[in-house]
């Protein structure tokens, strides 16, 4: 269901749409299927998508600005089904977008394929971290330290933390049936964040672009499987 809303949402992003569109159409789809919305509630945070654009690392608001042609926006979406949740964010391109920002997006989203691939039983937990970073750093990018990724269940955040960096080898032992949600976030320019007067929205320090893409997996014995993605 987080899957299928995310790709409701990606088709929908073009110039001129609102944020505020997008989050009501994920509420809409909720409503729709009985599943609850895991974020809107949250501590407080008053929508059900986290809508991110730009310089805005993650927790952005929903708002009445339309998106234009050239942004980025990160979209993060979680849900309730069954008393499980799952937990899940993309980065979207509005229209064109330059050169640099598509490398971003792209160099995101591996990171976060390269810390999957080391979720394997047996291995650490800080073999994730390290596989994203060594990815992210690869292109001269840098990786965001004050929010990580996280286990995931009966609850939203569930021990452990997963640092998007770190060397590998460290932390719990990786089993089967543990399942996490992995997410990088990934500046362009410095890898520092403040957060904004609102409490929640995430600003890079030096107003530069910044991506995030997050999957819910589990660990199985053949390796992980992603829970957030659609089809095999
Ligand atoms: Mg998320
Ligand atoms: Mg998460």
């Amino acid at each position: 269901m987080v899957a299928e809303i995310l790709q409701m949402l990606r088709e929908r992003v073009r110039p001129g749409i609102t944020t505020l569109e997008l989050d009501q159409l994920a509420e809409n789809q909720c409503t729709k299927w009985k599943a609850r919305p895991a974020f809107k509630g949250y501590g407080g945070f008053p929508f059900t998508i986290c809508a991110s654009p730009n310089d805005q690392v993650v927790h952005g608001f929903a708002n009445h600005e339309p998106l234009h042609d050239g942004d980025i926006i990160s979209i993060d979406f979680g849900l309730i089904v069954d008393d499980f949740y799952g937990d899940s964010a993309i980065t979207v391109p509005v229209g064109e977008v330059d050169q640099k920002t598509s490398n971003l997006l792209q160099v995101t989203k591996d990171s976060l394929e390269c810390g999957i691939a080391a979720a394997l039983p047996g291995g650490h937990l800080s073999d994730i971290s390290s596989a994203v970073q060594t990815r992210v750093e690869r292109d001269g990018f840098s990786v965001v330290r004050e929010f990580v990724g996280h286990g995931i269940g009966r609850q939203l955040h569930e021990d452990p933390q997963i640092p998007n960096y770190g060397s590998s080898g460290r932390g719990i032992r990786l089993k089967e049936g543990m399942t996490f949600a992995i997410e990088p976030m990934v500046n362009v320019g410095l890898a520092g964040v403040r957060v904004l007067e609102d409490g929640w929205t995430a600003v890079t320090v030096d107003g530069k672009r910044s991506a995030h893409f997050e999957h819910t997996i589990a660990i199985t014995e053949n390796g992980p499987e992603i829970l957030t993605c659609l089809g095999s």
